[in-house]
């Protein structure tokens, strides 16, 4: 695991290109206790979402990402070499149950206008006002956010500079983890720049994100009813 790219998959070992809604990146500071290890530990970096469902360490990787999603932090009591200690995992407060059918669940953020949409197995999306509100327009919710910073593997023979996203997803070699991407996802990809020297890629990728059609249908009706959090309420 340490000797292991930043940027390759926690459970395939595959490259990860971050694209919103097919990829994400498990933050260290969420303290996720790794079980399943013979070593007490955390997970944390990269992943595609497609790796997750059949996974064989979902389950126990599930249950402890749905306590930091929706949770308001928590003590953990971790084994070390010294004894036992107590940690503090944070929770990042998508605690208030929206919605559930089946498949999928929605909450929303405490104290800011954002939900969360996790399903039971795969992935899981944020969500904020402006993207609610596309939904109820009957449009996409479409994440358009920022640029990523990556190095890329060794050897890719493709000019990268000016190669399509299918054409480096194929370079690659992990198209396939990026499932309805370039079919229904209308991915409008960019270089910033490309810095041979060091393999690394300056991109952005603004995409529809991948909802399922039952949630992207409850929250186009949820987004006209909500009432956003004010801060300037008395009491
Ligand atoms: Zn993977």
């Amino acid at each position: 695991m340490k000797d292991r790219d930043v940027a390759s998959c926690r459970a395939c070992e595959r490259f990860v290109l971050q694209i919103p809604g097919w990829t994400t990146f498990v933050q260290s500071y969420w303290l996720l206790r790794a079980d399943w290890r013979a070593e007490p530990g955390f997970f944390h970096g990269a992943l595609h979402f497609s790796c997750l469902s059949g996974w064989e360490h979902e389950e126990a990787f599930r249950r402890e990402l749905v306590e930091i999603l929706t949770g308001r932090g928590r003590p953990i009591t971790v084994e070390a070499e010294d004894g036992a200690h107590v940690l503090e995992q944070p929770g990042l407060y998508y605690s208030e149950l929206v919605h559930q059918d089946g498949e999928w669940s929605i909450h929303r953020n405490t104290s800011t206008d954002r939900w969360l949409i996790l399903s039971r197995r795969g992935p899981w999306f944020f969500l904020d006002a402006r993207q609610l509100d596309a939904l109820a327009q009957g449009l996409p919710a479409r994440a358009d956010e920022g640029g990523e910073r990556v190095r890329l593997p060794e050897g890719l023979e493709l000019e990268i500079d000016s190669a399509s996203l299918a054409g480096l997803l194929d370079a690659l070699a992990i198209r396939d983890r990026y499932p309805g991407l370039l079919e229904h996802g209308s991915p409008d990809y960019q270089v910033w720049g490309y810095f041979p020297k060091k393999r690394g890629l300056a991109y952005s990728v603004a995409v529809d994100l991948p909802l399922p059609r039952s949630a992207a249908e409850f929250l186009a009706g949820y987004a006209r009813e909500y009432e956003p959090i004010r801060f300037d309420e008395p009491g």
